[in-house]
């Protein structure tokens, strides 16, 4: 979460330059903002909100800025980033949570240093203000300093000579480099400033950059020895980042999903066979994520399980603790993830890789952590995902495990083949006016609840999550996923007139167990919204999916999170950027 950026150029005004790469980056946190530029001085310029405009920074050409999402500290002008270094020469921004900044805050202010702010980030800015007293340069006091944070954290510094060092163990960061012109980009990604940029680096964790009239230099951080970054061509030039004809970027991603199911059927089978054999090989499988990518991660064990006879494990990524120590060399770990960079995934990928286990990610963001990791490396290719919710990246995760266990099966020309007719199925219903219009309508209704409940069963478990979190996250309602079967265990207390429920049916093995608990629910007054290939009874109002067999769930959705976008729009609600959340979440 939060967002770095950094621009150094003659051809831009810093401040327009740092001011779009937060616009871009502002899907990783959109609490509050700030930028700064040196132009004799550091000027900084912090608000509360969304990325807006500046209004009193000079014209420049070296600046520095940061989008939010507090960890620590209120969301306020003076908790946003830049901070200041208490003589005014650097300003810093942070991404991330220096875990031990209580303590150095403790010490730092027993030998007399000031705070003004509630964030953990001061601590760091103080502890590089006292090494810089001890007449360290300022690479070598972030250095020092850096190496005393514990935690995941990324700074970018600028000082009012117009050097910029930044340091990274964690979060993300890299350097793009423009084409004509001696331009030099910092970024958490590299879509925020692909339009401007040739080439770029990836720092690696433990590596920390400096720039200095013109040129960049990688160090490590340990060693402070200097280190020649391999750069990589920026093939994102000309990705396209708007709505297009779309009210929302939510809707236009889920309009994108039998483009992202299609991207997954051409990747390489080599690719596929390759981690199906190492899987196949493996005395355990963990698939792993955390959010929409943690019930993507279910459904790929539960296709693992069904189609490779593989007893796979789902994980969440904060919740893997327990299983740590059970992690073992010959072991393989799944991780789909929209970023590549989720903190608490990555802690346990990075333990994993440590132990000699295999790592497979399918990831969306190139140059991300967790490909780096891998030792197999997919690729979703679904282009960027804007909206804060994942919509199209958790079809194209559930469509790509799915082809992991057609291979592991020794199916996967079969496997290609239904994801094939998956796509046309979704293609038909979006591009269906009439079907859109009454899903809006379904939604406008089921809005006015303040409690829904979804039940599903096997391959629709973790589709009713997806569409519970897509609830929660963008109309804000509460919604509650229950494997139909247990239903009757828990909460068929809480049915009664006037509740709602949805249940998605398929017309596969589970079919009358989902369709007893929606007995169940109706015996007790509540309704039944029913997403299923036809009509049954029981359901009080219903919406046609067509049925996919071994893919409906990947069609179902669809439906889903349409629903879902119905509500948030119904509602008013900033649907790209739902309250509270972020999209690449770096912290833990
Ligand atoms: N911990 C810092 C703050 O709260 C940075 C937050 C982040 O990276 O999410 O300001």
């Amino acid at each position: 979460m939060c967002g770095i950026f950094g621009y150094a150029g003659s051809k831009r005004s810093a401040a327009d330059a740092v001011l779009e790469g937060l616009q871009r980056l502002d899907y990783r946190g959109y609490d509050s903002w700030g930028i700064g530029v040196v132009e004799r001085n550091l000027h900084v310029e912090k608000k509360v909100g969304t990325v807006g405009r500046t209004t009193a920074l000079p014209k420049s050409p070296i600046g520095i800025g940061h989008t939010r999402w507090a960890t620590h500290g209120a969301v306020t002008a003076t908790n946003a980033h830049p901070h200041y270094s208490s003589d005014r020469s650097f300003i810093l921004a942070h991404n991330g949570i220096a875990e031990n900044a209580d303590a150095i805050k403790t010490t730092l202010q027993s030998e007399g240093y000031r705070f003004s702010t509630q964030t953990d980030t001061e601590s760091i800015v103080r502890l590089i203000e006292k090494k810089r007293s001890k007449k360290l340069d300022l690479s070598e006091a972030v250095r020092s300093a850096f190496k005393e944070l514990t935690g995941r954290n990324t700074i970018i510094v600028l000082a009012t000579d117009g050097d910029i060092v930044a340091a990274r163990n964690g979060s993300p960061l890299v350097i793009g480099f423009g084409s004509k012109s001696s331009e030099v980009y910092f970024s958490s990604d590299i879509f925020s400033c692909a339009p401007h940029v040739e080439e770029y680096i990836v720092l690696d964790n433990g590596q920390m950059a400096t720039y200095r009239k013109g040129i960049v230099s990688v160090f490590d951080i340990q060693t402070g020895k200097k280190i020649r970054a391999v750069r990589e061509k920026n093939l994102l030039r000309d990705v396209s980042v708007n709505k297009g004809k779309y009210a929302h970027f939510m809707l236009k991603e889920i309009h994108e999903a039998p483009f992202v199911v299609q991207q997954v059927t051409k990747e390489n089978a080599r690719k596929y066979r390759g981690l199906a054999l190492a899987v196949k090989r493996a005395p355990r499988v963990y698939c792993i994520g955390s959010g929409t990518a943690g019930a993507a991660a279910a459904q790929i064990a539960y296709y693992l399980r069904v189609y490779g006879n593989i007893p796979a494990t789902a994980l969440i990524g904060a919740e893997a603790t327990d299983y740590r120590n059970l992690i073992g060399p010959k072991d393989v770990l799944i991780a789909p993830s929209q970023s590549g960079e989720t903190a608490d995934v990555l802690e346990v990928l990075e333990l994993a890789k440590k132990r000699g286990a295999t790592i497979a990610s399918f990831v969306n963001m190139p140059g991300s952590m967790m490909t780096r990791l891998s030792d197999y490396p997919f690729m979703a290719h679904a282009g960027p995902e804007i909206c804060v919710m994942s919509t199209k990246i958790f079809v194209s995760q559930i469509a790509w495990g799915y082809l992991v266990a057609k291979a592991v099966q020794g199916a996967l020309p079969e496997g290609i083949r239904r994801l094939k007719k998956t796509a046309s199925h979704i293609n038909v219903l979006l591009s269906d006016t009439a079907y859109m219009s009454e899903i809006a309508r379904h939604g406008k209704r089921m809005s006015r609840n303040k409690h829904i409940f979804l039940l599903g069963k096997a391959q629709n478990l973790q589709i009713i999550k997806e569409g519970m979190v897509k609830m929660i996250e963008g109309a804000y309602i509460h919604a509650h996923a229950i494997a139909a079967g247990d239903l009757k265990h828990y909460a068929i207390t809480l049915m009664e007139p006037g509740v709602s429920v949805i249940a998605l049916v398929s017309d596969d093995d589970v079919k009358s167990d989902t369709l007893n608990a929606i007995h169940e629910v109706r015996a007790r007054g509540a309704e039944v919204f029913g997403i299923a290939p036809q009509k049954e009874k029981g359901f009080t109002h219903y919406l046609h999916v067509p049925d996919g067999g071994e893919t409906s769930a990947i069609i179902n959705v669809v439906p889903l999170q349409l629903l879902a976008y119905s509500m948030a729009v119904a509602l008013n609600n900033n649907v790209d950027k739902p309250r509270n959340i972020a999209k690449s979440v770096t912290v833990k």
